[in-house]
């Protein structure tokens, strides 16, 4: 079985279906994994400039999962993925990022200038409602929140800042409505 017709078997109906070979952009050429001594982990850095706007990558689902893993991304309540390009697994989180996952139209979307050199970022969650392992950030932004568990544990003033993905708007609205439920049971 070839890899596009794994990619398209395997992804979900939420993911539209770009055929690989339509691909415009070669996140080979634009971007490169680097292992970050300092954090001992790997990041994904940019090799040229990009523009607010700009188109990053788009992504395919390479399989998907019921439970989170420490590098997939969800999609909806209840799935998440394995990322194809794989090197979109390797995006760092900062609470001020610099692209966003476009869950409905399967794009990585630049949300600030990037420089060549400069870590590509994103609001973990703004598509995760619960990180696998909470983590320390190290982003240094002046709104830094610390610790991160997944948006779950974020007020929605918090949230509001960034672009959310659909299914956590959902389940931020539902669980403001179950917890108004519980005040007024008890
Ligand atoms: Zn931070």
């Amino acid at each position: 079985m070839s890899l596009a017709e794994l990619i398209i078997r395997n992804t979900t109906k939420s993911i539209s279906l770009h055929p690989i070979h339509l691909e415009t952009t070669d996140i080979a050429n634009d971007c490169q994994v680097i292992l970050d001594e300092a954090q001992g982990a790997q990041s994904l850095i940019a090799k040229k400039n990009f523009a607010p706007g700009e188109l990053l990558s788009r992504f395919y689902a390479l399989d998907e999962f019921s439970q989170p893993s420490n590098d997939s991304l969800q999609i909806d309540e209840t799935c998440h993925i394995g990322l194809y390009p794989t090197q979109l697994r390797y995006i760092s989180h900062s609470c001020d990022p610099n692209v966003v996952f476009d869950i409905q139209a399967g794009e990585v979307i630049c949300i600030k200038p990037i420089q060549a050199g400069e870590y590509i970022t994103c609001f973990y969650p703004s598509t995760e409602w619960e990180v696998l392992d909470a983590f320390s950030c190290l982003c240094g932004s002046d709104q830094c929140l610390e610790t991160i568990q997944g948006a779950k544990h974020l007020p929605i003033d918090i949230l509001n800042r960034y672009e959310l993905a659909r299914h956590i708007r959902r389940l931020k609205r539902h669980q403001s409505l179950f917890s108004k439920a519980v005040q007024v049971s008890i």
